[in-house]
């Protein structure tokens, strides 16, 4: 969840390397554009002439940049999100990763500003300088310049949608009785078929399922100020990883500590195990890295 989520673009992972992608449910996503296309045409003046295409890259952004911020209902997040972003909660379960002031924290949708947490608001342009304002605007600006004035009018019947087409779920939380919104784990999709689009101005990349790419060409660059558009990339740069995470075999690292803190029948074990781990007789949770002291090591 985290490899497409939180951190799908730190890094070699799946997604950047080209090996696979989650995407939203494309029937979900035909139901989520068809519902508000009317409602914003007939309601927001300057988008009377709006393109169904033009509301599903808007849509596809929406959904992307929420799954980018981590914002996957996972029920592991079911507290973090009811208190509002707080990230001490994450600490708690023990198989979970530590979460400091500094680490970034997955981050959803809300209405209203929740100050010191990754939580974006999403709903209101007044003074609003998030992502969900500048997007509509590089997206729909051609038809109507300030678009970013009717934020208020244009995301409630967008989440409204993608919350009845079962993308999104809506959650009314604890913290300040404020609504959030996530993305539904069972509406993303996984697809092995993955291209990537760069963006012609300033290279920015993204990746898209191979059918959904079509939509993505010719879109807004999603570094909302920059003003340039999306083509086809060639990706052979990241074919030696495609291909190992495809193919190779990945041997995993179980590192341990060898020092002489260690009781000896532990110590003899662990040493017993790393010998058969070297020569392909151990068992795959067998130690393969021992970090050792030079004295220690000397020593023995
Ligand atoms: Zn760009």
């Amino acid at each position: 969840m985290s490899e497409h989520g939180l951190r799908a673009r730190l890094g070699r992972t799946l997604e950047r390397a080209g090996a696979s992608i989650v995407r939203p449910d494309p029937r979900r996503l035909d139901d989520a554009v068809l519902t508000p296309l009317p409602i914003l045409q007939n309601e927001v003046g300057g988008l009377r002439r709006l393109s169904e295409e033009r509301l599903r890259v808007f849509l596809l952004a929406v959904l992307l940049h929420l799954r980018q911020q981590g914002g996957i209902l996972h029920p592991f997040l079911d507290e973090y999100v009811n208190q509002g972003g707080n990230t001490f909660v994450l600490g708690r379960p023990r198989h979970m990763p530590r979460f400091g002031p500094a680490s970034r924290a997955p981050g959803f949708y809300s209405d209203a500003a929740l100050p010191r947490t990754a939580f974006e608001r999403v709903l209101s342009s007044s003074g609003n300088r998030a992502w969900s304002a500048g997007w509509a605007s590089a997206c729909f600006a051609e038809l109507e310049p300030l678009v970013a004035e009717y934020l208020d009018r244009i995301m409630p019947p967008t989440l409204t949608a993608l919350v009845c087409a079962g993308l999104l779920e809506e959650r009314c939380i604890a913290r300040g009785c404020h609504r959030v919104w996530g993305l539904r784990p069972d509406a993303l999709l996984l697809s092995l078929n993955v291209e990537r689009l760069r963006c012609a101005r300033c290279h920015h990349e993204i990746a898209a399922a191979s059918d959904e790419a079509g939509y993505w060409e010719g879109a807004p660059c999603l570094r909302v100020f920059c003003g340039g558009a999306y083509a086809r990339a060639r990706s052979d740069d990241q074919a030696y990883y495609r291909s190992l995470y495809g193919h190779g075999h990945v041997h995993r690292v179980v590192a341990r500590e060898h020092t002489s803190l260690l009781d000896r029948d532990v110590r003899e074990t662990m040493e017993r195990r790393f010998i058969a781990s070297g020569r392909g007789e151990g068992w795959p949770w067998d130690p393969n890295v021992l970090s050792a002291t030079s004295t220690f090591g000397i020593g023995r």
